[in-house]
């Protein structure tokens, strides 16, 4: 093989790391430094990698890995660099592929930090640092041509001057596997590619066309599914259609992981419990299958995402939670997952999410919300649960009951992450969230949601998440964060009149 292909895979620090192997950190780079400096806030979110030979990191983000095992696939040699050594392909890189969750931090929580901080977020000033590059800008002047991709590649599209200004030759937007050979290799060959492409529902790869990561992942990442049958109006993952990836191919990603030493396992999917699942109803043997499987590689797992209607269900009609956490408690104490809430309006919930909450009636979104909470709390599965404020059609009524909603799921241990709307699915007409467009009703839903997220993380840090005397260091700085941020809400607080009760 080619040390130094003429295609070479990256992305920026923010991505490039394993986050300390607590993936959730890794979110702490979507804010603006707060508290300490710059360099400090980067160390917490992303540290650098283990390196191999020449720049190739030891991991990588699963998106890179994918785009890497379809360029090798296609017969094209590539390689996976840290951005920190990309000066060493200076003279030999032809293509340059950059991919990124969040390239310009228009995506949530990125946009958020944003706007109520007034500061621009740590993987945007990142993101911008690798495009300004000594080594980008000379690889341009070299003729490299430069493509881009990943979820975020819509955000070019608000950023037409910086695409101009740095040299991007394509953005591809959507799943690349099916069109990026052909790109590259016209790329390649000095001809024209499109500026934009975007891969329409006929280009979506099919299972057989999903090549396998041949290089690990970061934390051990492998996608069990794509694409998701609820439907939300909001999500553009509902655009996409529904395929499992077989067991037998996870578990050859798994070990790709696993012998490169990487022993935890992180299962991608929309929502985890959905695997192998009756439309929206989770069944037993596949969840159980996937999970056996797994932990006969891992030493740890975690899921990335799971709903709370399928969490009550599987619970209800099979008690899953409960089996799958019987499994995991063997090799660990907790599981971690991000699940959505995203409104406690429930007429807005009919507008924008109506089989969020299937196979249970919207109506009983409330219920929904509070039993898998429940069933979480008592199972030690921790979530970060994401809320979505000032969606379109949005009233006082749905944050009336937004609000109410957070009081009943208060006593559960869990993370709340407010996000701001971005257009984005069938709503990708619509209008960003702007700061003008705040009420007192959407600065009382922040209010809560930073109280409830303030008063558990302090109790996930010490017991659960950083417990093991290796992450002293790191759970002392996370504490005087949490310190810093308390005596500085505080204070705004004594000004709000509105809050001052609440
Ligand atoms: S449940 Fe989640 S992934 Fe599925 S459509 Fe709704 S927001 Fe998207």
């Amino acid at each position: 093989m080619n040390l130094k292909p003429e295609v070479i895979i990256t992305t920026d620090r923010t991505m490039m790391s394993n986050h300390h192997r607590k993936e959730f950190l890794g979110f702490v780079a979507t804010g603006p430094a707060i508290g300490m400096p710059e360099k400090i806030w980067l160390w917490i979110s992303s540290p650098k990698p283990k390196i191999l030979d020449d720049g190739e990191p030891l991991e990588a983000p699963y998106g890179l890995r994918k785009v890497e095992a379809a360029l090798l696939k296609s017969g094209i040699e590539t390689k996976v660099v840290d951005p920190a050594y990309l000066n060493h392909y200076i003279e030999t890189t032809k293509v340059l592929m950059i991919g990124h969750h969040d390239f310009f931090a228009y995506g949530p929580p990125s946009n958020e930090w944003w706007l109520l901080t007034g500061k621009e977020p740590i993987n945007r000033i990142s993101f911008a640092k690798l495009m300004e590059s000594q080594a980008i800008r000379r690889m341009k002047k070299n003729g490299v041509k430069i493509i881009v991709g990943g979820p975020a590649a819509w955000q070019w599209l608000y950023e037409r001057e910086k695409w101009k200004k740095w040299g991007v030759d394509s953005v591809v937007d959507g799943e690349s596997e099916k069109v990026i050979g052909k790109l590259v290799e016209r790329a390649l060959n000095g001809e024209e590619i499109p500026s934009y492409v975007y891969v329409g529902i006929k280009d979506v790869p099919s299972l057989e066309e999903i090549p396998e990561i041949v290089k690990p992942s970061v934390n051990g990442l492998v996608e069990i599914m794509r694409g998701c049958p609820r439907g939300c109006r909001f999500c553009s993952v509902t655009l996409r259609p529904l395929r499992f990836i077989p067991l037998e191919k996870i578990e050859r990603e798994m070990l790709v992981n696993v012998k490169a030493g990487i022993k935890s396992g992180l299962l991608h999917s929309e929502d985890v419990l959905l695997y192998g699942a009756d439309g929206v109803k989770p069944k037993e043997e596949p969840i159980m299958k996937l999970h056996e499987m797994a932990l006969r590689h891992v030493e740890d797992l975690g899921w990335s995402h799971a709903s709370m209607a399928a969490i009550r269900y599987a619970q209800e009609k099979y008690k899953l939670i409960s089996k799958i956490m019987e499994m995991l408690k063997t090799k660990q104490d907790f599981l971690g997952v991000e699940v959505g809430l995203e409104t406690g309006g429930l007429e807005l919930a009919k507008k924008i999410m109506p089989a969020k909450s299937a196979p249970y009636p919207v109506e009983k979104w409330h219920e929904t919300v509070e039993e898998a909470m429940k069933i979480m709390h008592e199972n030690d599965v921790i979530p970060a649960v994401t809320l979505i404020i000032g969606m379109p059609e949005e009233t006082e009524e749905d944050l009336l009951q937004t609000l109410e909603l957070l009081d009943k799921i208060k006593g559960y241990r869990s993370l709340i992450v407010p996000m701001m709307f971005v257009p984005m699915g069938a709503l990708k007409n619509k209008e960003f969230y702007k700061k003008e467009m705040i009420r007192d009703l959407h600065i009382q839903v922040l209010y809560k949601t930073y109280r409830h997220s303030i008063y558990w993380a302090k109790e996930i840090v010490r017991k659960s998440y950083l417990k093991s005397p290796t992450y002293l260091p790191l759970r002392g700085v996370l504490e005087f964060f949490m310190w810093y941020v308390e005596n500085k809400v505080e204070k705004i607080v004594k000004e709000l009149p509105t809050l001052r009760s609440a």
